[in-house]
């Protein structure tokens, strides 16, 4: 007997039948995501255990090919593969475990996976073993990392677990799968902006910010310039994070812990006679004030900060204590970025979206030469007429007029005006190009910008 699963209703499965010498053939109809999700879970048997590494992970892993909660773990790994996520969250609810996926930045229940409470905690076990953390530890959130191979694929994964009432949860992270774009050139960043990114790095010393949400946008953004300067035989550059994002070869890399935070590792590291430095993220004045310092003393220094837009930054940093001559003097340039979604090229159609949200994004009306497109879903895209992301960027770089007016302490809002004035192209500006284009659909840069960032500046 043949049993057949096609995503093709016209199929001629007698012929299959014929050619294969069954003498039953039974068909079973599945939408073309089932089959590519079908045929991930099949190339699970075709794993040889020896490809899996053996240098990482416990005894329990080494062991670990026959073990049905290993096969798991490899199959979540692969089905994260297969719909090219990034992240992999696994949520107890109740006696539920919700698996999600994150797919270009947005979150997605994957139906495909009902684990029972005993592969949870199996699950949570293998996590913890391969990432060395205390597999005793039920009530404390841990973070680990490690590397390890699903079907051909090497992963690097970084692990976050957070208890909470119904039991342990997990985040993984694919880190690899956001390391292939490292130069600054491979950014995608729109016309002469690389550039300027590119000569911020080549600069003795100043404070260099990069803002917008958690993610791997900003943190690639960062990387790419940390990879230029590791390549740079005379400059030693030094970084603390929380946690290590990637590993680069030629930079020593810290990771905060208790007792251990940013500050204090700024004010060890200005003995070590670093170059540059680079700063997870100043979230306090404490932090706030060693970067100023360490841009005194004639050190490049690159970190994020939490706020709306890239002339917020300044606020921020008031908010925190700094004086307006030491951020007048030391801030050199702010990005603020964010990532939206392509329109995926194999189903995109000509777009009729609503007047409100035309007015949003084109409030000087709409280009004659505007293209306005959007996906519809395919199987290229899995249904979600979305394929890859492109950055969004707003790169403010301070001139002197600029400087003066910080130290003279301007409002937000006036300075917000007098950037724009000189030249800074806001976040809306860069995205309705995009739009313009049929690059990306109105709807999604709508979704990434909020009311506030769409309306005129
Ligand atoms: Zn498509």
């Amino acid at each position: 007997m043949l049993t057949l699963a096609l995503s093709d209703p016209m199929t001629d499965t007698r012929a299959l039948g014929i050619a294969l010498g069954a003498s039953e053939v039974v068909t079973y109809l599945v939408s073309p995501t089932g089959l590519k999700r079908l045929r991930t879970a099949l190339e699970l048997d075709r794993i040889d255990p020896r490809a899996l590494n053996p240098a990482v992970g416990g005894p329990e892993l080494l062991d670990g090919a026959r073990d049905p909660n290993v096969a798991l773990f490899e199959l979540l790994l692969l089905e994260a593969i297969g719909q090219g996520a990034s992240d992999v969250h696994l949520e107890r609810y109740g006696d539920q475990t919700r698996v999600r996926l994150r797919v270009d930045g947005v979150l997605e229940d994957s139906g495909r996976f009902n684990l029972k409470a005993e592969e949870h905690a199996h699950l949570i076990n293998i996590l913890k073993v391969s990432s060395e953390m205390d597999i005793t530890e039920h009530y404390l959130p841990q973070g680990g990392r490690f590397s390890r191979s699903a079907g051909q694929r090497p992963m690097d994964l970084r692990v976050q677990i957070q208890p909470t009432f119904d039991g342990e949860n997990a985040v993984i992270r694919d880190l690899s799968s956001a390391t292939d774009a490292f130069g600054v050139k491979d950014l995608g960043f729109p016309d002469g902006l690389a550039d300027v990114y590119d000569r911020l790095i080549d600069e003795p010393n100043g404070l260099v910010l990069i803002t917008g949400p958690t993610g791997p946008s900003k943190t690639t953004t960062l990387y790419a310039a940390l990879h230029k300067l590791a390549r740079d035989t005379n400059r030693k550059v030094l970084t603390i994070e929380d946690p290590v994002g990637y590993s680069l070869f030629g930079v020593p890399q810290v990771q905060t812990r208790a007792g251990f935070g940013f500050a204090d590792a700024m004010r060890s590291f200005v003995r070590q006679d670093p170059d540059v430095i680079f700063v997870g993220e100043i979230r306090d004045g404490d932090t706030a004030l060693e970067t100023m310092r360490a841009s005194q003393t004639r050190h490049l220094v690159l970190s994020s900060i939490h706020c709306n837009d890239a002339v917020d930054s300044v606020q921020r940093l008031r908010d925190l204590g700094m004086a307006p001559s030491s951020i007048s003097s030391e801030l050199m340039a702010v990005a603020s970025q964010r990532l939206v979604r392509r329109n995926c090229p194999d189903c995109r159609i000509l777009d009729t979206p609503d007047e409100t949200s035309l007015a949003e994004v084109f409030p000087d009306g709409v280009p004659e030469t505007a293209r306005l497109l959007r996906g519809t879903g395919c199987g290229r895209c899995h249904a979600r007429g979305t394929l890859g992301r492109l950055p969004l960027l707003e790169l403010w770089v301070l001139d002197g007029i600029q400087r003066s007016a910080i130290a003279a302490s301007i409002s937000v809002h006036d300075l917000r005006r007098m950037a724009l004035e000189r030249g800074l192209v806001p976040l809306r500006a860069r995205g309705a190009k995009l739009v313009e284009s049929g690059e990306v659909s109105v709807a999604e840069l709508r979704r990434q910008l909020s009311a506030e960032q769409l309306g005129p500046q």
